[in-house]
C-alpha cells in the first residue's frame, strides 16, 4: 500500500498532464469514417510545428522511438551503404547496433561517454570522403543515458563546409518538444522522436520527420521494408487515413498535448526546460556531485546523469528512492550501471517537482550511505528558482 503521489523522474515515459490523460478516455471509433481526418489531419500540422518544418513531411507510426529509427533507415538507404555514426551512450550505441543489423556499412566513431557528437572528427571524415561514399551522417541530439546534448547545427555546418551531400539523420527522441530543435534550419533529413518524452504521452507512437531530399531518396532506396513503408503511409495520410489500424486513443492524447504546446509556446517551453534544468544542476553541484556531461556546453536541459561517490552504489540510491520515498530515478545504463543515477526533467514539469526530486535524491543518497548535509542541494535550487521568478516579475513590471 502506497500513499500519496508517485514521483516519476525517469527521462521517459514522462508525466502525462491530467487533461491529456482524460482526453484519451473516449469510445473506440471507426478509423475509416468519412470524418476521421478531423482528428488526424491536425496532428500532422501540429507535429510539423514542433519539429519546425514547413517543407518536410511527418509520419506517425504505431510503435516507439526505436520504430522510427528503423523506419528512417529502411526507407531511405540501401543495404551496404556507408554511413557515419558516433557512439557515446546507450542510445547512440543502440542506433549503431541497429544500423549494423540492417546491413549498413557503419563507420563508427567512439567517443568517451559524457561527450557528444564529435563534430570536428565528422568534419575531417566528410572532407576526406571526396568520392561521396558516405550516404548518411547520424547524430543523437540528446543522449539520454549521459545527459549530453550535441551540436546538430555544427554537424550541418560540417556537411555544408565541404559541400557533402549525405543525408542528416537525427535522433531527437528526448529533445524534440523540450529543447531547441530546428528541422528545416538545421537541414535535418530524418528527424526521429517518440510520444512518451517531450510530447507528454504514453509510449506508442514513433514519429518521423522527413525532408524532401529524404523523400526523394525513399523512391529508389532498396532496403527491405513492409510495415514501415512511408509510401503507403503518405498516400493514405493525405486524407487523414492509415494503411493499418491506428492507435486512435493516442491520437486524442496527441491532439491534447499539441494544444498545450501551442498554448504555452515552444519558445516558452524551451526556456522553462532550461530554467528547471539549471536548478537541478545547481542542486546536484551543491550536493558535491558531478554530472556525466563533461563540459557545460553538453549540459542537457531534459535529463541529468549524476555520478555518485565511488564508495556508494547508484543502484542502492535508486532502490531506496523507489522503496522508501516513492520516487523513480533513471538508472545508469550499461557502463554507467552502479555509478550513475539520472533525474529526468522534461515534459509536464515545474520548479516544485524539481525540488521534490532533489530533496528525495538527498534522502536516497543518504540511505545508500553517502554523508549528506540535508537541504544543500534543495537550497541551491531554491535560490536559483527564486531569482528566476524575481527576474520574470521585474520583466513583467517593466513591460506594464
Ligand atoms: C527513449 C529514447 C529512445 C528510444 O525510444 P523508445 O521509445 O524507447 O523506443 C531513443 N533515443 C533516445 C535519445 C531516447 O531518449
Amino acid at each position: 500500500m502506497r500513499n500519496g503521489t508517485t514521483h516519476l523522474f525517469i527521462p521517459g515515459p514522462t508525466n502525462v498532464p491530467e487533461d491529456v490523460r482524460q482526453s484519451m478516455n473516449v469510445p473506440m471509433q471507426d478509423m475509416r469514417a468519412p470524418d476521421f481526418g478531423d482528428l488526424t489531419l491536425g496532428l500532422f500540422t501540429g507535429l510539423k510545428k514542433v519539429l519546425k518544418t514547413t517543407t518536410g513531411e511527418v509520419i506517425i507510426f504505431p510503435g516507439s522511438g526505436t520504430a522510427a529509427w528503423e523506419a528512417a533507415i529502411t526507407n531511405t538507404l540501401n543495404p551496404g551503404d556507408k554511413v557515419l555514426m558516433s557512439r557515446f551512450g546507450q542510445f547512440s550505441m543502440l542506433w549503431v547496433e541497429m544500423a549494423e543489423r540492417l546491413g549498413l556499412d557503419v563507420e563508427v566513431i567512439d567517443v568517451p561517454w559524457g561527450e557528444g557528437v564529435p563534430v570536428e572528427e565528422y568534419s575531417r571524415r566528410l572532407e576526406a570522403d571526396t568520392a561521396g561514399e558516405i550516404r548518411a551522417v547520424f547524430a543523437t541530439h540528446n543522449e539520454t543515458a549521459t545527459g549530453v546534448t550535441s551540436d546538430v547545427p555544427g554537424v550541418r555546418a560540417a556537411l555544408d563546409a565541404c559541400g557533402h551531400k549525405a543525408m542528416l539523420f537525427v535522433d531527437g527522441v528526448s529533445s524534440i518538444g523540450s529543447i531547441e530543435f530546428e528541422m528545416d534550419e538545421w537541414g535535418v533529413d530524418l528527424a526521429v522522436t517518440g510520444s512518451q518524452k517531450g510530447l507528454m504521452l504514453p509510449a506508442g507512437l514513433g514519429i518521423l520527420g522527413i525532408s524532401q531530399k529524404a523523400l526523394e531518396a525513399s523512391k529508389t532506396a532498396t532496403m527491405r521494408r513492409a510495415y514501415f513503408e512511408i509510401g503507403d503511409m503518405l498516400k493514405l495520410n493525405a486524407d487523414g487515413y492509415f494503411p493499418y489500424t491506428p492507435p486512435t486513443q493516442l491520437f486524442h492524447g496527441l491532439r491534447a498535448s499539441l494544444k498545450r504546446i501551442e498554448a504555452e509556446g515552444l519558445d516558452n517551453i524551451i526556456a522553462r526546460h532550461r530554467r528547471l534544468a539549471e536548478g537541478v544542476r545547481r542542486g546536484v553541484n551543491a550536493m558535491g556531485l558531478e554530472l556525466v556531461a563533461a563540459r557545460p556546453e553538453f549540459h542537457s536541459d531534459t535529463v541529468s546523469a549524476i555520478r555518485v561517490p565511488q564508495t556508494i552504489d547508484a543502484r542502492d540510491v535508486i532502490r531506496f528512492g523507489y522503496e522508501r520515498y516513492n520516487i523513480s530515478f533513471g538508472s545508469g545504463l550499461s557502463q554507467l550501471a552502479g555509478k550513475v543515477f539520472r533525474i529526468g526533467h522534461l515534459g509536464d514539469l515545474n520548479a516544485g517537482m524539481c525540488l521534490t526530486a532533489l530533496s528525495l535524491a538527498e534522502l536516497s543518497l543518504a540511505a545508500a550511505g553517502m554523508n549528506v548535509e540535508f537541504g544543500r542541494g534543495v537550497a541551491a535550487a531554491q535560490e536559483w528558482y527564486a531569482a528566476q521568478e524575481g527576474a520574470a516579475d521585474a520583466k513583467r513590471i517593466a513591460a506594464e
